[in-house]
This record gives C-alpha cells, structure tokens and sequence, in this order.
C-alpha cells in the first residue's frame, strides 16, 4: 500500500469528520498516526454536539468512505435516503423536486455524532493510531514540527514532535493561525447576515415519522427558509436559518408564535406549540462563516484539510464531503512513486483551492436557490430543461446539481459546465427568436405582397 513512501510520524490536529477520516487514510498507508483532539471523546457524549445535527452525505463524502471500509454500512445501516426537495408552500400544499430523475440518486441524511464515532471507532483497528481526546492544541512551530497541548482536565501541557503535522480543527483552525504568519498567505472570511438555529420534529405516537422520510423538506420564504432532515430515530432535525435581525426580532413566545403561523403554519403541529417556544428560547441563533485561504502546506511540515482549508456556508451540503474529498485527494497523491512529501503538499495545495474557492460561491449561491428560486417557475422550467436534455444526454448535459452533488467532478469544472449550458440555451432561445421573427416577418411580407 504504502509504496516507496517512508513511514512518516504523523500528528492529526483535530478528530472531528475530516481528522479522523484522514488518520484513518494514514494509518491504511502503514504511517504512525497520533490523533489530539480538544474534546472529550464522541462516543462517550450521548448528546448531538458540535454544528448541526444531522448531515446530507453525497457521492464525494461516499467515495471517501470507501475508501477506507465504511461507505456500505454508512449507506445501509444508518442513512436515510433523501430523493429530493420535498417544498412546503404556506398553505401547507407540498411539492416535490426530485434530485435525479434520471438514475434515482439520493443525498443521505447521516447522524454528525454517528459518523464521527463509527471513524473514531473503525481507527481502533490499527495499531499504529493513537487517539488523545481533552487535548487543546495550545502553541505549535509548524516548521519544527513541534505542537504544545494542554489536557483540558488537568491542564497539563503535553508537548510533542511529529514529521508531518495535519490540521483538521475545523473553521477555527490553530493551526491554520500558526500558517497565517507565514509569508504570502491569502486569507479572506465572512460571516454572512444569516443565522441558523435549529429545532425538531419528534416521531409521531408509534415512533414513525410525521412527514414523508425520504426527503430534504424545505420551507422557503424568500429571504429566509426552514429545512428539516430525517433522523434513524423517526424525528427531524430542523434548522432555521435567517437574518439575524429577524432572530432578534422574536424576543417572546407571542411573536414566535405569530411569526410560525405566518410562515410556517404546518410545522406547529408537527413540532408542537410548547416544544417550539421551549426548543426556540433554549439556544440562540449561530452564525455562518465562509473560509478561503492558501497555500494549505509549510514546506513538507504541515497542511490543513477540511473546515481548517476551506470552511463554507453549509446550502450545498457539501462542507464535510469537500473535506472527505480532501482526503480522497491527498490519498491519491501518497500514491504517485516519488518519496517527496513537500512535493506532494504543494501539490495538494495548488490544485485544491480552486475548487474549495468554487464550492464555496456554489453554496453562496444555493442559499438563494433553496429559500428563493426553488418557488419561481423560471427556476422551475429551467430544472425541467436541463432534466429532459440530461435524459437525452447524460455523458454531455449534467445538470449542475446533479455535477456538484452525484459526481466527482472538480468543483471548478461544474461551474465551466453550467456557463457552457447556459450559453448553449441562450443562443437556442435567440436562435428560436430569431426563427419566430423571421417566419413573422415572412408572414406579414406574403401578407402585404399579396393584398397589393
Ligand atoms: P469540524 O467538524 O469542525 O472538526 C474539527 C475538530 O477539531 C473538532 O472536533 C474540534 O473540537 C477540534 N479542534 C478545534 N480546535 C482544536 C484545537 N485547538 N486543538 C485540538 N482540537 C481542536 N456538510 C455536508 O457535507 N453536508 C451537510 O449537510 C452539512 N450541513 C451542515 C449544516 C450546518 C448548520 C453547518 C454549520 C455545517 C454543515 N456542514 C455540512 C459542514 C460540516 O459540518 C463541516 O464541513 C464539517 O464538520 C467539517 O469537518 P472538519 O473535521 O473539517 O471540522
């Protein structure tokens, strides 16, 4: 497996999604893989914790998983299967739009928790990985490969040394600030205006769910939106997500309530009118924020993956499975026939920010798409195009969804598709006009030619 490559010491910074997968990756490839992690150990911690819930697993994150043995079990003994849009109008009408009329692919609804802790589990298998939790990456010299942590129970300061140093701590990356100070580093992050909080739909009385399962349900209302994924145990995960100023603005139960019967009138039931105000005034809205920056890599010594690299707004639900990508990619790169690690990070760096930069504008603009376009019938009429030419052509035309979501294609290229298609459809839409008119013209001209 591992090549030409030398064993390498290995320190992973962070076993959340992508930390524990990449150790996972390391360890498969024979190197000596220790992973610190600042809390305590998942599998322990019965309640959800960390951003959100539950998570839409697509072909990028499968393809990891693969990789390394999970991909089945994640897909048959924990996903739930979601085939499309399902939109709940505010007269509490419901319509659907399939994500892939074509060959039936699904997003599958996955527990964060779950996942996390099936990883964390499946790297006890390997006895060249080591799993430190409670452990806060506190100091580092990425160039040393030297990192300081601090036991967040005994406050101990544990420090060690490691050839390559991987940073998977999420969107607030130590180690990525430690990178910072490295010259020609590009950095940019911004909050967007919206929030999100999250809510639940409990099972109904026989423990089955209350709304179709095998569905991503949005509840659109142009500058904002609820969505709701399924869970194993027969409830929901809703998020809201809006304007801070609107969460703001619904500081007592009476505007909550008002609000929900404004917008989301069928959700109150289905949540429960206690459960709502309780679920509601419980937490307070969080934000968003979007991440790009590069080079990941120091030299041979260090890189960040993951939310560390290239955090994004979570509408495309393609944060987890681009940081699964990550791995995937690296992976491959550990196979070419050199022993050149610095190579391999440049590399690795180069050519995966440009399409972390494009899934990041992808899910700035799927925002729009879920809380807004999805209700237009221009929307509407353009998705039925692009199925019908998809039908006809599917090596040729894949719709963009369709090549972000059920394909490995770079990021970068599903965007070059779309601009394509859409000049392909307009210049057919000018060519039509330009034959109406023509055929009119003609019309008009035997019309006249003809009375005089
Ligand atoms: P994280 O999951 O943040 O893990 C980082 C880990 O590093 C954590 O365990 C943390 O404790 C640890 N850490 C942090 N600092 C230190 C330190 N100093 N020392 C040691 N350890 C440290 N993605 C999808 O693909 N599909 C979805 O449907 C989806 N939905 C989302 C919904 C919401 C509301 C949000 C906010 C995000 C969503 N995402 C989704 C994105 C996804 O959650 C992230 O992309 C993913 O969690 C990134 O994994 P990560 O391992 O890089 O970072």
């Amino acid at each position: 497996e591992n090549g030409t490559f030398k064993k390498l010491d290995v320190v992973v910074v962070g076993g959340g999604l992508a930390g524990s997968l990449e150790a996972l990756f390391l360890a498969k490839r024979g190197h000596r893989v220790r992973l610190y992690e600042y809390r305590e150990d998942i599998r322990n911690t019965p309640q959800a914790r960390g951003r959100s819930i539950n998570l839409a697993l697509s072909i990028r994150g499968r393809t990891a998983l693969r990789e390394v043995g999970l991909e089945d079990h994640m897909i048959n003994n924990h996903g739930i299967p979601m085939k499309g849009r399902n939109i709940h109008r505010i007269d509490g009408s419901t319509y659907i739009i399939p994500y892939d009329s074509r060959t039936k692919q699904c997003i599958y609804s996955v527990g964060r928790n779950y996942l996390n802790g099936l990883l964390l589990q499946e790297s006890e298998k390997y006895e060249n990985v080591e799993r430190f939790f409670n452990h806060k990456l506190i100091a580092s010299n990425l160039r040393e490969g030297f990192l300081s942590f601090q036991k967040t129970d005994t406050k101990e300061i544990v420090e060690v040394n490691a050839d390559l140093i991987i940073g998977a701590d999420g969107a607030f990356s130590a180690v990525r600030k430690e990178i910072m100070k490295q010259p020609l580093f590009d950095y940019n992050q911004k909050y967007i205006e919206h929030g999100y909080l999250e809510l639940c739909i409990p099972p109904d009385s026989n423990g089955g769910f209350q709304m179709p399962p095998n569905y991503l349900h949005i509840w659109p209302r142009g500058e904002f939106m609820m969505i709701a994924l399924p869970t194993r145990t027969g409830s929901w995960t809703v998020t809201l997500f809006m304007p801070f100023t609107h969460f703001k603005s619904l500081d007592n139960e009476d505007k909550l309530l008002k609000f929900f019967e404004k917008y989301f009138p069928d959700s109150i039931p289905l949540i429960g009118k206690q459960k709502l105000i309780a679920d509601y005034f419980a937490g307070s809205a969080s934000p968003l924020i979007a991440i790009k920056c590069r080079p990941y890599n120091v030299e041979d010594k260090a890189l960040i993956i993951g939310d560390a690299a290239h955090a994004v707004v979570p509408f495309y639900g393609q944060g987890m499975n681009a940081g699964f990508e990550d791995c995937t990619i690296l992976n491959q790169l550990f196979q070419k026939p050199h022993d050149d690690l610095a190579k391999i990070l440049k590399e690795f760096s180069d050519t995966r920010w440009e399409d972390t930069f494009a899934i990041s504008d992808l899910a700035m603009y799927n925002y729009i798409e879920m809380r807004d376009l999805v209700t237009r019938p221009s929307y509407l009429l353009r998705k039925a195009i692009d199925d019908v030419i998809f039908w006809l052509v599917p090596k040729v035309w894949i719709p963009l969804y369709n090549s972000v979501t059920f394909s490995t294609i770079p990021y970068t290229q599903c965007i070059k598709n779309r601009q394509w298609q859409d000049k392909v459809l307009n210049r057919s839409l000018l060519f039509l006009g330009a034959v109406t008119s023509a055929a009119g013209a003609f019309y008009v001209y035997k019309k006249i030619v003809g009375l005089s």
